[in-house]
Parts: structure tokens; sequence; C-alpha cells
């Protein structure tokens, strides 16, 4: 067996793996799974079509009692265009912080989970602890369906789930969900001047932009509120647009993405269908008067459901005892995989080390102090456990 390694040990070397999400991460799941496999801890994956990525599920314990999912996605985002003062695939430690790509979204948690494998087998717990560690999570939580859809045929369930993702030790208990889409617009290209013998795609676009934005605002005046949300309703927002060539052709191509974020009880498909329906009832008909190969074509990039377990659920008690803490379990914007493992059927909280506030930005670090509360947390947990 491997001596064991302290968790800033590990955090070093998980972070010196480039996993920017459009990288492969497969050096870096070989890394954990040879830690586990050191300590006869088997691991399974699950990989992407290309084969590229994978995900890693692990039982520790007998595993013949419903168990808890410590869950963690290895992927980063790029630090492209960012000005670092430290090296962002090198851990650097200065006043009391780690600086690192990843060192709090999330590789901190994940490394505290590897260097405690040793504890949670000598406690020989009957309920188990599961690892789920997945990829490309910053990209919509893609990975994580697949290791799902494998976690489903498992005749023993797990009960619940804790998501490691920055929320400075605190409890979490929802967040809002996400349906990101990408729409083209097909026009009809004519010279400028014969503007009735064309389709203009960007006007067409424009058009169905400026009522998502309707919909944003009349959501924004009148709800659905949550008031522990910030913001406290259902955003929408369009962030990209391409389209025309020059300016005397009108444009045949436009295209444009936008997302809705959702409250967890607020159905973001609803509000795709106020759109649609606009689309279909103010622009179609007149765009079909010219030509009928002209239209609309949506495409979902990325989604995810809100995660909202309830305020008596087990598991968050169970949580802020271990944490000692009176504070109300939070609400937070930011999405993460808790909304899939609540979906899943686990009872599902996210707490994790370090703050969301340091996540995706140069220089982004996690306290050695949020890395000990997350250990300790750990070991507590162990305790708790028979
Ligand atoms: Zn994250």
């Amino acid at each position: 067996m491997k001596s064991p390694q302290t968790y800033i040990d590990t955090l070093r070397e998980l972070i010196a793996f480039d996993t920017t999400s459009r990288n492969s991460n497969l050096q870096l799941i070989d890394y954990i799974q040879s830690i586990l496999s050191d300590r006869g801890v088997t691991s399974e994956l699950t990989y992407d079509e290309a084969r590229g990525k994978a995900n890693l599920f692990a039982t520790i314990g007998r595993g013949n009692e419903p168990g808890i999912i410590l869950s963690g996605h290895t992927d980063v985002v790029p630090v492209d265009g960012q000005s670092w003062s430290t090296e962002p695939f090198g851990a650097t430690i200065k006043e009391g912080r780690l600086f690192g790509r990843g060192a709090c979204d999330m590789k901190g948690f994940i490394a505290v989970c590897l260097a405690k494998v040793d504890d949670f087998l000598s406690a020989d717990l009957n309920t188990p602890i599961h690892f789920a560690f997945s990829y490309d999570e910053e990209v919509g939580c893609v990975g994580v369906k697949g290791l799902l859809e494998e976690l489903k045929k498992k005749p023993i369930q797990p009960r619940a789930c804790i998501i490691g993702e920055p929320t400075s030790m605190g409890v979490i208990r929802a967040h809002k969900g996400m349906l990101f889409k990408r729409c083209h617009v097909h026009g009809k290209s004519a010279h400028s001047s014969l503007v009735d013998q064309g389709v203009n795609a960007i006007t067409m676009a424009a058009k169905t932009i400026a009522h998502i934005d309707s919909i944003a605002q009349r959501i924004q005046r009148e709800g659905p509120f949550d008031q522990e949300f910030a913001p406290p309703y259902t955003t929408l927002h369009c962030g990209v647009i391409k389209g025309g060539i020059v300016n005397n052709i009108i444009p045949n191509e436009c295209q444009f993405d936008f997302e809705i974020r959702n409250l967890p009880d607020h159905s973001p498909l609803a509000i795709f269908d106020e759109i649609d329906r606009y689309v279909k009832k103010e622009l179609l008909p007149k765009m079909h008067e010219v030509s009928t190969d002209t239209g609309f074509e949506w495409k979902i990039l990325a989604d995810y459901p809100g995660l909202n377990t309830p305020l008596d659920d087990n598991m968050i008690s169970v949580a802020s005892n271990l944490l000692q803490t009176t504070n109300r379990p939070g609400k937070v914007s930011y999405g993460t995989e808790g909304g899939h493992f609540q979906s899943a059927g686990f009872s599902t909280i996210v707490c994790g080390p370090g703050s969301i506030e340091q996540a995706h930005k140069p220089d982004e670090y996690v306290g050695l102090d949020q890395l000990a509360k997350c250990d300790q947390f750990l070991s507590a947990l162990i305790q708790s456990m028979d």
C-alpha cells in the first residue's frame, strides 16, 4: 500500500493535469484510479463517445447498504486570456492560500476525498462511500449523465449525494436549472436594394432576441419569485450573435445563443414554448411569403435541472450537524450536477471548500483553512456512519 498522501500533495498533482474541458482527462483519471487500486478499491469508468474522457465511479466499503456519494467534476475552465500571477497548473501556496486552476472548482474537494480513502477503509463501514468524479461539467454537466445511466443499473442505489462545489463549506440545498440553446435563422439573400425579394436573417434574429428580452423583463417584474435566490427570478440572456457578410447583401444566415436560468420549479420548456409560439405566429408567415426555404432551427447545447432539496431533508440536518452550523441552508444561482443527482433519486446537497467568488478567475485559489474544514467534515462523516 502507498504511504498516505496529504490532501495538499494530492491537490498539487491534480492541478498539474491540464483538464480544461476541451482536453482529455484520462491521465488524471488514471492517477485517481491508481490511488484507489493501490488500496484495493476498484473503479468503474464511463467514457465519452470518442473515449478521450471518462467519469470514475468507485465504492469504498462493503456496498450492501445504500451509500453516500461524494461528487466532483475533474474538468476546469480555460485560462486563455487570463492574466495569472502564479503558474495556473502548478500549485503555489502563499499566505494561507493554494493558487491554481481548479484549486476551488473543484480539485480541492476531490483531493480531500482521495486523501481520506485510508480512513474510509479502516472505518470498515456498512454504509459505503461512493466517489463520482465526472468530466465536462463546465460545458453544461454533460459527462455525469453517462455515469448516472450506469449507476441506475446497480442493485443497491445510494441514498444521498454531496456535491463538493465551492460553498465555503456552507450547506446549499437549491440551485437554478439551465437550458442553453442555439438558434439558426435561415433567411434569403438578395441585393440590399431589393428588400422585397429577400428575407433578412439578422432582422428576424433581432426580433426574436427582442422578444426573449421582453419575456425576461416580464418575469423580472411579475415573477415567479423566490427571494432566497439572487436574483430572485428566472433569467434569460443572449450572449452570442453572428450573421451577415457585407452591408449590401441581405443576410441569409444568422445564429445566436441564449440561455434560460430557471428557478427549480419554473419550467424552462414552457418559456421556450412562448418564444417558439411568437416565432411561428409573428415571423414565419411573413418569411414564407418570400420563400418557404426560410425558417428557424433550434438546438440544445446544454441543459441541467435545478436542485431543490426540501428543508427537512435528512442530508441537510446530517451535514449541518457535522459542520456544527445552525445557518439556514442556502440557494444559489450557479449550476452544479446536483440537479441531475436529485433527478436520479438521491437526496442531494452542495457543500465544498473554497468560494465560488474565486472560481473561473485568474489566480483562482482555495484557502488552506477551507481544505482543513472539508477534511474535518469528512472525518466527522466517517464517525457518524456505521
Ligand atoms: Zn465547478
